[in-house]
């Protein structure tokens, strides 16, 4: 692979012809028609944030480097941004009025209400730009392994680099567009932004069975999304259709590997949703996330609430009633222990040779409180095993 130094580049130059698709969130060409800002294996512009774009424009004004520019040749004088996108994209809607600054008394300026030599610095600043000539696996791996500047690149926009092709440019359109009105319904069960690849990358995470690389592998040459599409689709059903209500928690949790598990029982909606109040409603229940798969298999698996466990206070006072109890009538303070006949009959156990066990088990309405606490040497605790 060749580079070459190009230091004659200024932001006026790269701003000629400045085309910054507002819908999409991207910024499209420069450089009077002979720059690709976003190639179709690029992340998606995010510095609009009035933060980071303004940390760039700043950067500018004080005369701070903005660090070094990629660009890959493609053809004889023309180029597409390998890194300095988000840079770019930054001052591009600067120049061309997209957003504002504020100056030292806080007054908005946008670049046409800057003084003449203000503006007249920014359009002169020169750029670091190292321009690369070479073959596609060489630039892309060579991109994979570049230090970005700002903020890291996620997995999914590395492996959108890696097996760029038509159809990670088709599940861009589908999975990584907020525009896509299906996107809201999406969001009460896929956490992260659409425009960081965290939808595709469920989508993707969910019909591969988290084999994420071999699938885009696989794939890379196919002309439709079809079976993607439809598998994300059917674990959306699914979900939709089995819990009827909308709670946070169950935002961003394993749909795919619970789709995979449940979707072929039946289940009642009406009774589902009846559980979940309930389960919402039990001050008992730590883990709120888990409710719906304790659900789906049946309410067997406690720990995935994570049920509030007795404290240390009251493990103790039982613990001592117990005891005082069992010396003064020569019994093991076991409960289970001091039946019939075992060898630990009369045996006082240490506390922490024991465990607290809810008499009635949560599972049946016992709650955790101290009338529903009885200390069992360890060995009869996990033998009763459901609390
Ligand atoms: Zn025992």
């Amino acid at each position: 692979m060749k580079t070459t130094l190009r230091t004659d580049i200024t932001i006026a130059d790269i701003c000629k012809g400045f085309v910054y698709n507002e819908l999409e969130g991207k910024g499209l060409f420069g450089l009077d028609g002979k720059l690709t800002i976003q190639p179709e294996y690029q992340r998606n512009y995010i510095y609009a944030d009035g933060k980071r774009d303004v940390a760039v424009i700043d950067s500018i004004l004080k005369g701070y480097p903005l660090g070094i520019i990629y660009f890959n040749q493609v053809a004889e004088g023309k180029y597409e941004v390998l890194d300095g996108q988000q840079r770019i994209t930054s001052f591009g809607r600067y120049v061309t009025g997209k957003f504002a600054i504020n100056d030292t008394s806080n007054t908005p300026q946008y670049f046409s209400s800057l003084p003449a030599d203000k503006q007249e610095l920014i359009n002169k600043t020169p750029l670091l730009i190292y321009i690369c000539e070479g073959e596609e696996s060489e630039i892309k791996e060579w991109f994979k392994t570049i230090n970005i500047a700002g903020v890291p690149l996620k997995e999914q926009e590395l492996l959108n680099a890696v097996y760029s092709g038509p159809f990670v440019t088709k599940a861009k359109e589908e999975f990584s567009n907020s525009q896509n009105a299906n996107v809201q319904k999406w969001s009460a069960y896929i956490s992260g932004a659409v425009n960081r690849q965290d939808y595709l990358h469920t989508a993707l995470e969910w019909v591969s069975r988290n084999n994420i690389g071999d699938y885009m592998s696989l794939h890379r040459y196919d002309d439709n999304i079809n079976e993607l599409k439809n598998y994300f689709t059917s674990v959306i059903d699914w979900v939709s259709s089995t819990f009827s209500m909308v709670e946070k928690e169950m935002c961003g949790l394993e749909w795919g590997r619970l789709y995979e598990a449940y979707h072929k029982q039946p289940y009642s909606v009406e009774t589902i949703a009846q559980r979940v109040k309930d389960l919402y409603a039990d001050p008992y229940v730590k883990n709120r996330k888990g409710v719906f798969e304790f659900i789906l298999g049946g309410e067997t698996d406690t720990k995935l609430l994570d049920v509030r466990v007795f404290d240390e206070a009251t493990k103790r006072l039982v613990y001592n009633k117990q005891t005082k109890a069992a010396e003064t009538t020569g019994h093991s303070n076991c409960p289970l222990c001091a039946q019939g006949n075992n060898a630990n009959k009369t045996k006082i156990w240490k506390i922490n040779e024991m465990d607290a066990d809810h008499v009635t088990a949560w599972s049946k309405g016992g709650a955790t409180d101290i009338k529903n606490c009885e200390m069992l040497c360890q060995t009869h605790n996990r033998a009763k095993g459901n609390r």
